[in-house]
C-alpha cells in the first residue's frame, strides 16, 4: 500500500475488497493520513504494517481520527443502502474545491449496497474525477459491483487475518487465557472487526450451554427443540456468534476422528471424543453445511425464529 505514495502516481480510484472486518475502512483512513499529515516521519514505526507514515499527532492527522476532516468525506450505508441522494450530496461537495487538504479522499464504505441509480451518479464522479481527490470504494468483492465501476478503480483485496495473529490481539489486549484466545479467534474467522467487538465476557458460559443444548437434542421434546430454537432466535445480537460456536464444534468433532491435535475448543477436549463416537463423518458435514444453510437464510433476511427451528429439527436428525 505504502508504495502507492513513493511511486508518487496516486490512482483517482481505489476498490478495497475483503471481508468485513479486515481493516479496509481502516486502512483507507491512514492512507488519507499519510497523504495529508504536516509532519510525517518514517521512523516511529506507526507505518510498518502497511507502508503508510504520518505522525498522528498534528491537525490533520487528529481531524481524519476524529471523523471531523471537511476534505475526508465517508459515505456508508444510511439503514441497509447507499441512496442516491448521499451520492448527490457527495458530487455538490466534490464539486468545490477542497478545503485546506493536500489531498481530499471520499470513501464509500460498502459500495455494493449502492442500488443501480446510485451506482450510476458514483459514475459520474469516476469518469471525470475531481482536481486532487482520491475516491476509494469498499466492499467484500469486486463482482457485487457493476463492472463500469470496477474498471475504473485500482484494486486492492485485503485478506482475512490469521487466526495466530487474531489469537495473539486477544491474548494481550482482552486479557485472555491462550486456550480462549484460540477459540475466539477461529470463531471470528479473519475478521478483526468480530474478534474484537465479540461479548468476550459471556461468551464461554453460553457456549458450553449451546453445546449441552445441541447434544440432549438427539432425545429433546419437540416441545423442548422450539424452545431452544426461541431462545436462540430472541437473541438476535449474539445469533451470528451462537451458529459460529456450533459450527466450530461439528467442525472439531468431525477433525477430532483424524486429527484430534488440530481440534480448537481444546479446552473441551474430554466432551469431544465421547461425542464424536456418536455421530459419522456424513452425520457431521450434513450438519456443518445445515448450519451454513442457516447462516446464510438469515444473511437473505428469512425469519431467523423460522430458521432456527428448521436447523434445529435438522440437528435432531429430524427433517
Ligand atoms: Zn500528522
Amino acid at each position: 500500500m505504502g508504495g502507492l505514495l513513493k511511486r508518487g502516481s496516486i490512482p483517482h480510484a481505489l476498490l478495497f475488497t475483503g471481508m468485513d472486518g479486515v481493516g479496509k475502512r481502516t486502512v483507507a483512513l491512514r492512507f488519507a493520513m499519510a497523504c495529508n499529515c504536516q509532519a510525517p516521519s518514517d521512523g516511529d514505526g506507526r507505518g510498518a504494517a502497511d507502508g503508510f507514515s504520518f505522525c498522528g499527532d498534528c491537525s490533520a492527522c487528529r481531524k481524519i481520527r476524529a471523523g471531523s476532516h471537511p476534505d475526508i468525506h465517508l459515505t456508508r450505508p444510511a439503514a441497509v443502502a447507499i441512496r442516491i441522494d448521499q451520492i448527490r450530496a457527495l458530487r455538490g461537495q466534490l464539486a468545490m474545491k477542497p478545503y485546506d487538504a493536500r489531498y481530499r479522499f471520499a470513501i464509500i464504505a460498502d459500495a455494493h449496497t449502492m442500488n443501480a441509480e446510485a451506482a450510476n451518479a458514483l459514475l459520474k464522479v469516476l469518469e471525470e474525477p475531481p482536481d486532487r481527490t482520491i475516491l476509494v470504494l469498499t466492499a467484500v468483492q469486486a463482482s457485487d459491483l457493476l463492472p463500469t465501476i470496477v474498471s475504473r478503480c485500482q484494486p486492492v483485496r485485503f485478506h482475512p487475518i490469521p487466526r495466530n495473529t487474531l489469537a495473539a490481539y486477544l491474548e494481550t489486549h482482552a486479557n485472555l487465557s491462550s486456550e480462549a484466545a484460540t477459540v475466539r479467534a477461529a470463531l471470528a474467522n479473519g475478521s478483526f472487526a468480530r474478534a474484537r467487538d465479540a461479548d468476550l465476557a459471556g461468551w464461554m458460559p453460553r457456549r458450553r450451554w449451546l453445546i449441552r443444548q445441541t447434544e440432549a437434542l438427539s432425545s429433546a421434546s419437540s416441545v423442548a427443540m422450539l424452545a431452544f430454537a426461541e431462545k436462540l432466535a430472541k437473541d438476535k445480537p449474539r445469533l451470528g456468534d451462537a451458529l459460529e460456536i456450533l459450527k466450530l464444534w461439528f467442525r472439531d468433532l468431525l477433525i477430532w476422528r483424524h486429527d484430534p491435535e488440530r481440534i480448537i475448543n481444546s479446552d473441551l477436549a474430554d466432551r469431544i471424543g465421547p461425542a464424536a463416537r456418536l455421530e459419522t463423518s456424513a452425520g457431521l458435514l450434513a450438519k456443518i453445511e445445515n448450519i451454513g444453510a442457516a447462516q446464510r437464510a438469515i444473511e437473505g433476511n428469512v425469519n431467523s425464529r423460522l430458521a432456527m427451528e428448521v436447523l434445529v429439527r435438522r440437528l435432531a436428525g429430524l427433517g
